[in-house]
């Protein structure tokens, strides 16, 4: 006993502290205390990234990139230097390889309407079966448009790719490769690693969808030598409406301008309209300015607790939580190897409605995430109508686990 404790980091990470720096953490639900499981949804913001978002509008509210006066440049400034915390979190070579978005949907959308003017209908593009919406439909309607084939990467029962599918699909057809870097429903790490390598070997492009990974791990693009890695700042502490599109330079340079408008020209005539370069050829109208800033400040406190802490506590809790949720009778649990997963446990009561456990849990200040979680084909793989998800942060705590394995107990009893 003694031993297994001195194995427990869960004991030397500060996670009462931690908890104190989120506000929303401290209200109840429903006359319970908040215990909120639905992080791979959206995150929680602590005061230090708060405190930011207040400070831009009570301090220097401005457009940026325009005007000469003073509040502008400091707005410029601030916007800037988070572009470049950004940069440096994702180890990318150039600064305007980081494009800003409204999150990682908007990405996507960026690099399908991009290649749509680069592929014919001779070539292929690869999906995984793991996907969340945001990463099948744009690539549908991309194909729609230029004819090109979509193939799928399909999944296994244990939740992972199956890679020799993966090596039959690939041929020098293939130009694109779309796969996320965590799965948002099952919590399945994916062997990008490997996946990147083959696909280069046929000259194919890969878009790596971090938006579930980059709350968990921290992905360096130059070492992975990915093509495209997007990610949205809600799932990371920071606010909505703001993420950016990673990419080459060589990559972003090939593909047209997304949207026409003000910030991404050189000149405009009517006769002819010359575009900006990197990144603003990407970046038409006002941006989300503070949404960026605060990124950069969700960035810098994740770092104060260090992601290598982060990735082993939450670990800690994702095996807690399979134990203790495998001793309930009757628990089916989907995607089930603990070492290639984030802290993500989607799962099922035999006989019961995901929706009406969930419903049980809120009334009891418990949230978790009910449904399909915008990945309906891997329900179809499983052929249910969707998962009860818990997924966790690393301001959550084990005893916030035991209160819901208790609210499920409970709830399965009064609904079996
Ligand atoms: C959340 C999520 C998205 C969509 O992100 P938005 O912020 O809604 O654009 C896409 N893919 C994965 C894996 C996600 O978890």
């Amino acid at each position: 006993m003694a031993n297994k404790q001195s194995l427990d980091t869960t004991l030397s990470f500060p996670v009462e502290k931690i908890k104190k720096d989120f506000p929303i953490l401290q209200r109840e639900v429903n006359g319970h205390p908040l215990v909120y499981f639905d992080n791979a949804a959206t995150s929680q913001t602590p005061q230090q990234v708060i405190d930011v978002i207040a400070d831009y509008y009570q301090n220097y509210n401005a457009n940026i990139h325009r005007g000469v006066h003073t509040l502008s440049q400091i707005a410029t400034d601030a916007y800037e230097q988070a572009r470049e915390k950004i940069r440096a979190h994702f180890n990318a070579n150039k600064s305007y390889e980081i494009i800003f978005t409204a999150g990682t949907t908007h990405a996507i959308n960026l690099v399908a309407n991009g290649y749509t003017s680069l592929l014919s209908k001779e070539d292929e593009v690869l999906v995984s079966a793991l996907e969340h919406h945001s990463n099948i439909v744009p690539w549908q309607i991309m194909c729609e448009k230029t004819g090109a084939t979509l193939k799928v990467i399909p999944m296994l029962e244990n939740g992972e790719l199956d890679m020799l599918a993966f090596d039959q699909l690939l041929s020098n057809k293939t130009k694109l490769v779309f796969v996320n870097h965590v799965s948002n429903a099952l919590g399945t790490i994916n062997p990008i690693e490997e996946i990147i390598k083959k696909a280069h070997q046929v000259g194919a492009k890969v878009l790596i969808d971090g938006a579930q990974a980059a709350p968990h791990i921290q992905a360096d693009v130059q070492a992975l030598d990915v093509d495209f890695y997007t990610v949205s700042a809600h799932k990371m502490c920071g606010p909505t409406g703001v993420g950016v599109l990673y990419g080459k330079e060589e990559l972003l340079n090939l593909m047209p301008p997304y949207q026409g408008g003000g910030e991404m020209i050189a000149e405009v005539s009517f006769e002819k309209t010359t575009y900006a370069g990197l990144p603003h050829k990407f970046e038409a109208g006002t941006p989300n300015i503070c949404g960026g800033i605060a990124f950069g400040a969700a960035l810098d406190y994740m770092h104060s607790i260090g992601f290598d802490n982060i990735a082993t506590y939450e670990n800690e809790l994702l095996v807690y939580a399979t134990e203790k949720l495998s001793e309930i009778e009757g628990t089916r649990i989907f995607g089930t190897s603990t070492d290639k997963k984030t802290a993500v446990i989607s799962f099922n009561f035999e006989g019961i409605h995901p929706y009406d456990a969930g419903t049980i849990l809120d009334k009891l200040g418990i949230a978790v995430r009910t449904g399909h979680h915008c990945a309906q084909p891997i329900m179809d793989f499983y052929a249910i109508p969707g998962t009860i998800r818990a997924s966790f942060a690393f301001y959550n705590t084990k005893a916030e686990i035991d209160l819901m394995i208790n609210a499920l107990k409970k709830a399965k009893m009064m609904l079996s």
